[in-house]
């Protein structure tokens, strides 16, 4: 494994431009403020980025009226956080248990192993994802990692 130090605002302006095309071709607008200062963790790199593809494609995927995704990175004292907030359709609270749990899925072709693996590799970096979410407003997934400045 590539432990190493990054700047959380690179990982995700990469992410950004990986799904931009598939966001504008669901008529999707990825809006992301990265704030100004450095957000540094420890970890690897790939393994972060495929956290924040898997919930960036899931919010494409629930949105099947278009809409915009906003991302919000900011710091705390000794974590930073990445906030995605989607105009999707929501998840009731049944469903919301329910996330995260191998092979759940409401998608005909979906895997529902997209955050089961995302909780696993945010807790293995020492962190941890919430979840909020209300019918008809759409969804929160934040992302919580600890701050490592290198
Ligand atoms: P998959 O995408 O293969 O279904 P995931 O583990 O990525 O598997 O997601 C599991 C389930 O969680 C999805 O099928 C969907 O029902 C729900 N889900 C995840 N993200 C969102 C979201 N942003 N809005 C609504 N539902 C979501
Ligand atoms: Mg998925």
């Amino acid at each position: 494994y590539q432990l190493s130090y990054h700047d959380l605002r690179v990982m995700m302006r990469d992410t950004v431009t990986l799904l931009e095309t598939q966001a504008i071709l669901h008529n999707i607008m990825i809006e992301a403020e990265y704030g100004t200062e450095p957000l540094w963790i420890y970890g690897v790199e790939n393994q972060v980025k495929q956290v924040f593809i898997n919930v960036i494609k899931n919010a494409i995927e629930a949105m099947i009226d278009g809409g915009a995704i906003r991302i919000k990175l900011t710091r705390q004292l000794d974590t930073v956080s990445v906030r995605f907030q989607d105009e999707g359709p929501g998840i009731d609270e049944e469903h919301l248990a329910k996330i995260g749990q191998p092979f759940y899925t409401t998608k005909e072709k979906g895997t529902g192993l997209g955050l089961m693996v995302s909780y696993k590799i945010v807790d293995n970096h020492q962190g941890r994802i919430q979840v909020k979410s209300e019918i008809g407003q759409g969804t929160l997934f934040e992302v919580i990692l600890p701050y490592r400045y290198p």
